[in-house]
């Protein structure tokens, strides 16, 4: 596993390889983030992950600060998967050398769910990753469906714009259902039974607008009773066509997402 501190050594050392992988994280590395680079592993001759907490996503300076970072013990369970070749770690530099701020296409039909409530995030995101494809220049990217509207905003943004295919991955839960997070490391015991609730009330609801007529004034319901129950903020709480993201009547094709702060730590999730 080499690792790789700038950009020279990464032109230097990919180069000959044109069946890359490549896994983007901002670090805080979990079985989720594993799952992706296993996937890579099989689908490509060679894994590249990199860790790059990009400010420029962050729409909350405080979220900015107490986002988990721990490259030595991230570097050290890469390395124990054997499943990666290179490490990018990138400083700020390296990444926004080139100023010019790439074509980031959010229509308005996009700001929905996290891009109504993030200002600015996709921004960020579809901009930093418009920059590491350029600078990797990967064959495949793998993606997670946990954080499905950012893989939906980039698997569009980056099929306009370079030949990489976006690959995505389904969402690794804990043994209690709960989707993992490097944020999750922010949440104690209680945070973490309260999240493991929500997951099973999210499917139960799930199960029960199969036969429901009026989906979105159940659903506001349940919202509320979910705040009240949990003691939790909710963004939003809406069921969706995973195709197009539009507002959904029926279960089929569509999943239910939600967003959430959970002892100020904001999660989301989807079923
Ligand atoms: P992050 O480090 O949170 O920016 O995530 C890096 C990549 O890992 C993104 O494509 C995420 O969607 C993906 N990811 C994060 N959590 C999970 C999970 N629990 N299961 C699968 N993929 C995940």
């Amino acid at each position: 596993m080499k690792i790789l501190l700038n950009n020279s050594t990464l032109f230097e050392s990919l180069r000959p390889f044109n069946d890359l992988g490549f896994v983007p994280t901002m670090g805080g590395i979990h079985k989720g983030h594993l799952s992706l680079i296993n996937k890579s592993n099989k689908l490509c001759k060679k894994t590249i992950v990199s860790i790059f907490v990009n400010p420029k996503q962050f729409n909350n300076k405080k979220d900015l600060k107490s986002y988990p970072r721990n490259i030595k013990n991230d570097l050290k369970i890469l390395k124990k998967s054997k499943k990666v070749d290179f490490v990018y770690l990138p400083k700020f530099k390296d990444i926004y050398k080139d100023k010019k701020k790439s074509k980031n296409v959010l229509l308005k039909k996009d700001k929905i769910l996290c891009a109504k409530f993030r200002k600015g995030h996709f921004e960020g995101v579809l901009d930093v990753m418009n920059k590491l494809t350029k600078i990797i220049n990967p064959q495949k990217i793998f993606m997670g469906e946990k954080d499905f509207q950012q893989l939906f905003l980039v698997k569009r943004q980056l099929k306009r714009i370079h030949k990489t295919k976006v690959i995505p991955c389904k969402t690794i839960r804990d043994r209690n259902n709960v989707a993992l997070s490097s944020r999750n490391l922010l949440l104690n015991k209680s945070n973490l039974i309260i999240a493991a609730k929500i997951y099973k009330k999210l499917v139960g609801i799930k199960k029960i607008i199969k036969n429901k007529k009026n989906i979105s004034s159940f659903l506001n319901l349940q919202k509320k009773e979910l705040k009240h129950n949990y003691n939790i903020t909710i963004d939003y709480f809406e069921l969706r066509n995973i195709n197009n993201l539009k507002i959904s009547t029926t279960t089929k094709n569509s999943r239910l997402f939600i967003a959430y702060y959970l002892n100020k730590v904001r999660l989301i999730d989807n079923v």
